[in-house]
């Protein structure tokens, strides 16, 4: 008997696996394991998202005109190249289907996001990977891969899990050493966290050229990823495609709504970043004076690599830290099986964590 099948490679793709939210027995749960904003939303978009509660029977705007001039507002870019997506994932997932295909390549970094290759694989596109550099983005080694047949190069920077980055000098000889025809993305999804002044999230190098979209998120900083929401900044020909591939309704009212007043609070984000900045750095010197090893970061995570001893190393730290309801994040399959990543939460939740490692690296 037939049954239905998908399309070739469908089957290859390893599915997403998210960060664990929950573990049974624990009497409190801090949940470190997904990037979310440690201290939650601005409340003016709670607000707005609960006045949005009144409106259900309507359909949003498709076209997001008044979030679309709100990023546009506050980041100084042309609300006209601005698409909203379902999340920045949607948006990915469409760049990938709309410009790669079977026979194709879509390059991406060693440790990249793992979003990359499910979407590249989607597409019927075959996945290539360069390798990294100290947990870094080479550019080098990126270029190097580039063949006729790539057609798209995706690079977080940040990079997720790494929480390095690259100065706007290596994007843009990354993308000086790009064939025209290959679309680079810019995955900005940490980019308000990112305080040191060589870093750009590539809106110039978008107005600039024809084959750069940068994509965004109101998940990670703004403390908005239960609604769904993400942008991309993209040449006109990149706008018109995605906006006859999307889905005419992709970005709820709700949402539209929450993330207008999300942006307007900027007091909300400077102290967000603030905050962050200050129990990222307590964080990395408490865990590096344990012994560990913290990869500098710029973001509102820390990758953390432990020794290599059967009763100090990742998975234990682990297996310990849940037992505590401390949910960090394994990271074997970003290639990383020696480390944790771990966001950073609030003061009390970094005191917590770090006392229960300190017992953790002391115990024989
Ligand atoms: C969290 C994250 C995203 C955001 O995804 P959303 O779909 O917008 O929630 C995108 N890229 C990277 C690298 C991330 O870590």
């Amino acid at each position: 008997m037939s049954t239905p099948a998908p399309r070739p490679g469908i089957l290859d793709i390893d599915p997403y696996v998210a960060g664990d939210s929950d573990t049974p027995g624990a009497a409190r749960i801090i949940k470190l394991s997904s990037n979310e904003c440690a201290l939650g939303p601005s409340p003016k978009a709670i607000t707005a998202f609960r006045e949005a509660g009144n409106h259900l029977y309507r359909y949003p705007d498709s076209a997001a005109t008044e979030l679309r001039a709100a990023i546009a507002g506050e980041y100084g870019l042309d609300a006209v190249k601005i698409v909203c997506g379902n999340g920045s994932d949607e948006l990915l997932t469409l760049l990938a289907q709309a410009y790669a295909g079977p026979g194709d390549e879509v390059l991406f970094s060693e440790h990249g996001f793992l979003v990359y290759p499910i979407i590249a694989r989607f597409a019927g596109a075959a996945p290539v990977v360069a390798p990294e550099c100290g947990l870094t983005v080479d550019v080098d080694a990126l270029l190097d891969k580039v063949t006729a047949k790539t057609r798209i190069v995706f690079v977080a920077n940040p990079g997720n899990p790494t929480g390095s980055y690259l100065p706007v000098t290596e994007i843009v000889r990354l993308h000086e050493g790009l064939p025209g025809h290959v679309l680079l993305v810019l995955d900005g999804a940490y980019a308000e966290y990112v305080t040191v002044d060589d870093y750009s999230p590539g809106g110039d190098l978008v107005n600039a050229n024809e084959n750069v979209v940068m994509t965004r998120t109101f998940s990670k900083i703004y403390g908005l990823s239960g609604l769904r929401l993400g942008w991309c900044y993209a040449p006109s020909a990149a706008v018109d495609v995605l906006n006859r591939v999307r889905g005419p309704f992709n970005v709820s009212g709700p949402a539209q709504a929450a993330a207008v007043a999300a942006i307007a609070d900027t007091a909300h984000i400077e102290k967000v970043r603030a905050e962050n900045e200050t129990w990222r750095a307590w964080t990395s010197r408490q865990l590096s004076a344990m012994g560990l090893d913290v990869a500098p970061s710029v973001t509102n995570f820390v990758t953390v690599r432990f020794p290599g001893d059967p009763a100090h190393n990742a998975e234990a730290a682990n297996a310990f830290l849940v037992a505590e309801g401390i949910l960090p994040r394994r990271i074997a399959n970003y290639g990383l099986p020696d480390s944790l990543r771990i966001t950073i939460g609030t003061e009390a939740e970094m005191r917590e964590l770090a006392e229960v490692l300190s017992r953790f690296m002391e115990k024989p």
